[in-house]
């Protein structure tokens, strides 16, 4: 049988993938080393966090799983730099690793369109460049396209002290064959690693000195479609090391993979390993470790905080010396891990591979490190080899649209030569791409591409219809300065007034929160009327960078356009527009050494040869507030 579209490995990028694939209406086969762990969560069992969170959003505004899968198994929900402004804040929670694998697994299984296979795949099929489908160990498997996902698979090799031992992660086989592969079809590969934590027994923690973290009072779902959690909350635990047990790990440095120069691969630079911290923030006395519960049904403790590939005696040493583990028993020990991701260079913003037509890449093996951005990926890898298949444009997410659009653009523009995790402070635009209004931003570009439903987009139009009202209630409306009215305002702490203002004006005030208003209206609305008012100034200007961001945005440059005869380019300029391929000229512009004179020639080139579309916009936002 042939497929329309092949999904290799079942892990965030990959479910992600193929439910979009199958739910495009692409008959669509997701092929895995093991069923049973479709959807895993490979180290910490946690979802969003900061600039995470925003991701996980977006993935459900466009029509993903993920959001509703943490809502199902989320067991503490926290909305993180809730007391900062709203460009900052992200939501994040702990989840119960069971319990998101049995969600995404049923999830996929039931998936109409998308059958799905254990098997490993060893190569590609490949016709003139072109990806005809996949080699497994039984035979080829025939497809119109491939999305590789493969994660820290790709040529994986584990390391645990002096012990090292090729596998994708702890007691699971490493996609070695699939890495040569790629290598034979001429992809540049780059070595990365990352390590985790070693889990711990908690009927041995002693958690009664420890403080305790609990989570919000409410919690906040991350889809938009999810009414609320009702699952049972968990608190957490914090804990630290002290110059004990750094004595411990300093002592078992030289057995330790990173520091005898075993392990070449690049590290997280956000997540370092404890031996990491030890050696690079000296003079710190002690180190915070969260203990985060891995399920309801499980003793299991993941110790946050203390990723480590150091041999296991030495583990279980500085384990022992830090306050409430000095009898922890663990249930697996921490580990490295070393693996091959590709130079996303060698990809569009579509993850189509520019080396060979048809085959997609998404998650760890485009140097990204993380659930969030894998699932990003997988999404948008998803949606553009159906859309392909389909003559339909496709969807190229801009910086300006969402935490989505950076991700890609930085990492096929800029490349990477870390593992790239994403952040808050790596979005230029983020007072107005923000999680809350995620659904606001990309619900109508999920909805026509067939991945949410009538009655989700309906929802959020609803929404912004009620926003719209609401900030038009509030400009109306107007508060006289009578003794009565400065008397409430006295007893809410808010100085008086003196003169006639809208409600609007008197919300610009810091001190005055919307709901002193008693507006009728759900608390998201609500929300957004507030934000958008009281940041109205600093979201115009954004909104009028993004304007102009979104003039050369537009200018779409032909794929496989022959630099060569472009006259006035020099050669080095050429190079690089050959290597990059760009696909518009604001991504043109971005890359590095080419200079605003190149735009110029570019510009009259694609002008005279009259090849000058518009990419459609990808954004649907408008500042409700400006008007
Ligand atoms: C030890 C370790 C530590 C980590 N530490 C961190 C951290 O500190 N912070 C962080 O953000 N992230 C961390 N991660 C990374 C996180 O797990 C990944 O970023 C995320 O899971 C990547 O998702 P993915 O979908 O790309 O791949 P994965 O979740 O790794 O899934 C890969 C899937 O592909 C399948 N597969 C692979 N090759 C083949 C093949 N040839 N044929 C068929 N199926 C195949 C596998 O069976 C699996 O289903 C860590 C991962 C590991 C293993």
């Amino acid at each position: 049988m042939k497929y329309d579209v092949i999904v290799v490995g079942a892990g965030h990028a990959g479910c992600e993938a193929a439910l979009a694939s199958a739910r495009m209406g692409a008959k669509t086969l997701l092929v895995t080393m093991n069923k049973d762990n479709i959807g895993f969560m490979s180290c910490n069992p946690a979802i969003g966090g900061i600039g995470k969170g925003q991701l996980v959003k977006e993935i459900d505004a466009l029509g993903g799983e993920m959001a509703r899968a943490a809502d199902y198994a989320g067991i503490q929900f926290r909305q993180l730099n809730s007391s900062k402004g709203p460009a900052v804040r992200s939501s994040r929670a702990q989840i119960d690793r069971e319990k998101y694998k049995f969600y995404m697994r049923n999830i996929v299984n039931k998936q109409e369109n998308l059958d799905v296979t254990e098997e490993q795949v060893i190569g590609l099929v490949v016709k003139n460049m072109s990806v005809i489908g996949v080699k497994t160990s039984s035979g080829n498997i025939l497809s119109k396209a491939v999305i590789i996902t493969p994660g820290t698979f790709l040529n994986g090799l584990l390391h645990i002290g002096f012990k090292h031992f090729p596998g994708g992660r702890m007691g699971e086989k490493a996609a070695t064959k699939l890495s040569d592969s790629l290598k034979n079809l001429g992809f540049k590969l780059l070595r990365f690693k990352t390590g985790t934590c070693p889990r711990l027994d908690g009927r041995t923690i002693d958690f009664s000195g420890l403080q305790i973290q609990e989570g919000d009072k409410e919690p906040i779902p991350f889809s938009f479609s999810t009414r609320c959690i009702d699952r049972k909350q968990v608190p957490c635990y914090i804990t630290h090391t002290n110059q004990m047990t750094h004595e411990i790990i300093r002592s078992g440095l030289s057995k330790s993979p990173l520091f005898t120069g075993i392990i070449h691969g690049t590290g997280v630079r956000y997540c370092p390993s404890i031996e990491d911290k030890i050696v690079k923030f000296a003079d710190k006395e002690r180190h915070q470790i969260f203990l985060e519960p891995e399920g309801l049904n499980t003793f299991d403790f993941y110790p946050n905080g203390i990723a480590t590939s150091l041999p296991e005696d030495i583990q279980m040493d500085f384990l022992h010396s830090i306050k409430g583990l000095e009898k922890a028993k663990p249930m697996h020990m921490g580990y490295g891990i070393e693996h091959d991701v590709l130079d996303p260079t060698q990809i569009y913003p579509y993850l189509e591979a520019k080396l060979v037509s048809n085959l997609y890449t998404a998650g760890q093996i485009n140097g990204t490190t993380g659930y969030e951005e894998a699932a990003a990926q997988g999404l948008i890898a998803g949606v553009n080899a159906v859309l392909k298949m389909k003559g339909r444009d496709l969807l190229i997410l801009d910086r300006s649209t969402s935490y989505i659009g950076v991700l890609l653009d930085d990492l096929v523009t800029k490349g990477t030569n870390e593992p790239y995790r994403m952040f808050t402070s790596r979005v230029e635009h983020r007072l107005v791409i923000r999680e809350d209004n995620a659904d606001l931003r990309l619900r109508k570009i999920g909805y026509e591409a067939g991945l949410v439903s009538k009655e989700d987009f309906d929802k959020t139009a609803e929404k912004q219809k009620k926003i719209e009202q609401g900030l038009k209630y509030l400009r109306r409306e107007k508060i006289r300065p009578s003794k009565e009215t400065n008397q409430r305002l006295e007893k809410l702490n808010i100085p008086s007034i003196k003169k006639t203002v809208s409600l609007e004006e008197f919300l610009r005030r810091p001190e005055v929160d919307i709901s002193a208003f008693g507006i009728d209206l759900p608390d998201d609305v609500l929300n957004q009327m507030e934000i958008e008012v009281k940041y109205a100034g600093f979201i115009q200007r954004q909104i009028k960078d993004i304007e102009r961001f979104k003039d050369l945005e537009r200018i779409r440059i032909p794929r496989g356009l022959d630099y060569a005869n472009i006259p006035g380019l020099s050669k080095e300029i050429k190079e690089k527009l050959k290597k990059f391929q760009p696909v518009s000229l604001g991504q043109a512009n971005r890359i590095s050494g080419v200079t605003p004179a190149a735009i110029m020639i570019l510009m009259v080139f694609l002008k005279k040869t009259k090849s000058l579309p518009i990419i459609p916009i990808c954004s649907h936002y408008k500042s409700l507030a400006v008007q």
